[in-house]
């Protein structure tokens, strides 16, 4: 008997015949002798839904105050979702009871729309289960140390999954979502992509960071961190399928290298449509203006991503960055009120319309020519590269938006990554 925490993602808890399937699922675990922990994310569409309300009452709000009500309201989903879950699970004759993050509780910062797990009281929960219930608990919310409602980022399902099995000591963490494991890239823009039967931690870190939403950057985090045994598989198999199989399937994320990993050079192709570039063009060339424009932009809480300054002409030079698509507007309003009419720099250009697509692989450390081969494949399709950015495990590129697919395709064929490779 082992303690096993389930999560299910918005399409798999897309309909009532879905979470009637999810509860006979947890059911056969529980019946097999299990302690189960289940997190689910709100039904499919709900969260957007509920956010577009908001949009459309909300006018310009960025106040605290403004996100404190988003959270409030983009947590009622997986209130939902849980409660029908548990519902679904009694129905099936065995005992079960859900919680909203407040009601464990899931301790985090007040970071509203983007906070953070600080700490996770267990005891309500082990009570539960060591009466022979299912405990079911809320994804992507938590409580501040004021007791205001919060909640983790989009995709916080997984964080909070992940987070709960950590913290509970669970055996195992399996991520049940509408494909079957992590693949070489994105299987609904790629179809040729080939499931990966393991992964590295790191590679799965990169892949995250870079824009796979297959999981939640920071549940990888929490994994690494706390080392949980982590696995993404599908909630789409008949739910009676034998539980040994199933325990075996999809993509284990394992935390040390050993021979029998799949040794590609590149093992994905990450991409987001999820940033915008800005450049500030014609800046003085001297000390303390990536300060000046970085800084201010900083200030305001918002990411910097990629930076590249160009070599200065006439002591003037050019310089540009990437921030996240929802803050490009404030960062570009930032610059013209604040940084422009200091540095008396004539002009500062926006474009939302681009993407960033990565390749990522372990391998890459111990092998010269990967990013050179990424360029001459995109440059083969005519594909311009307006910035790079590089680490030991990634080469990232920022393109026009228009050829990403056309991108990620290319070079998904370029390093071998087709179901028949491997
Ligand atoms: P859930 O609602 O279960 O959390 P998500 O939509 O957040 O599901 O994540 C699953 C989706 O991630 C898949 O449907 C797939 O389109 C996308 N995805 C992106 N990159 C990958 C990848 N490398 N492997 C598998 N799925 C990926
Ligand atoms: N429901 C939330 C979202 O749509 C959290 C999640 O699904 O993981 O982002
Ligand atoms: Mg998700």
């Amino acid at each position: 008997m082992a303690l096993i925490v389930h999560k299910y993602g918005g399409t798999s808890m897309g309909s009532t015949e879905r979470i009637q399937n999810v509860a006979k699922r947890v059911a056969k675990w529980a019946k097999a002798g299990h302690q189960m922990v289940v997190v689910p994310s709100a039904m499919s569409g709900e969260t957007n839904r509920l956010l577009g309300l908001a949009k459309e009452l909300a006018g310009n709000a960025h106040s605290d105050a403004h996100l404190r009500e988003l959270d409030a309201l983009a947590a009622t989903g997986e209130q939902a979702s849980s409660a029908l879950l548990a519902i679904a699970l009694q129905a099936e004759g065995i005992p079960a009871v859900s919680y909203a993050g407040w009601q464990v509780p899931i301790r985090t910062n007040s970071a509203f729309t983007k906070a953070r797990i600080e700490s996770i009281d267990d005891q309500r929960v082990r009570a539960d289960l060591s009466a022979g219930k299912v405990v079911i608990i809320t994804g992507f919310q938590g409580v501040d140390p004021e007791g205001h409602v919060t909640t983790l980022g989009r995709g916080g399902s997984d964080t909070s999954a992940v987070a709960v099995a950590a913290a509970m000591k669970a055996a195992e963490c399996l991520i049940y979502t509408d494909v079957d494991g992590v693949y070489t890239t994105d299987p609904r823009v790629v179809p040729e992509a080939r499931r990966l039967h393991t992964v590295s931690f790191e590679e799965m870190l990169e892949m995250a960071s870079l824009g796979s939403k297959v999981l939640q950057i920071r549940s990888v985090e929490f994994a690494g961190k706390y080392k949980v045994p982590l696995r993404v598989l599908s909630s789409f198999t008949p739910w009676d399928i034998d539980i040994n199989e199933e325990a075996k399937s999809g993509t284990l994320i394992t935390f040390e290298e050993d021979e029998q990993m799949e040794q590609a050079i590149v093992s994905g192709i990450a991409f987001t449509r999820d940033e915008a570039k800005i450049s500030v063009i014609g800046v003085p060339d001297k000390p303390g203006i990536a300060h000046k424009i970085l800084g201010t932009v900083a200030d305001a809480n918002i990411e910097v991503d990629m930076i590249i300054q160009n070599i200065s002409k006439g002591g003037l030079t050019d310089f540009s960055f990437t921030v996240n698509r929802n803050d490009h507007a404030r960062a570009m309003d930032l610059l013209k009120t604040k940084v422009l009419p200091e540095l008396g720099a004539p002009e500062v250009l926006g474009d939302a319309k681009i993407c960033k697509v990565s390749i990522v692989g372990i391998g890459m450390r111990s092998h010269v020519g990967v990013a050179s081969k990424m360029f001459a494949c995109l440059s083969a399709e005519g594909i311009n590269i307006q910035m790079i950015s590089t680490s030991e495990i990634k080469t990232s590129v920022v393109i026009d938006e228009k050829y990403l697919e056309l991108a990620v395709r290319a070079l998904h064929k370029a390093f071998d990554l087709e179901q028949n490779q491997a």
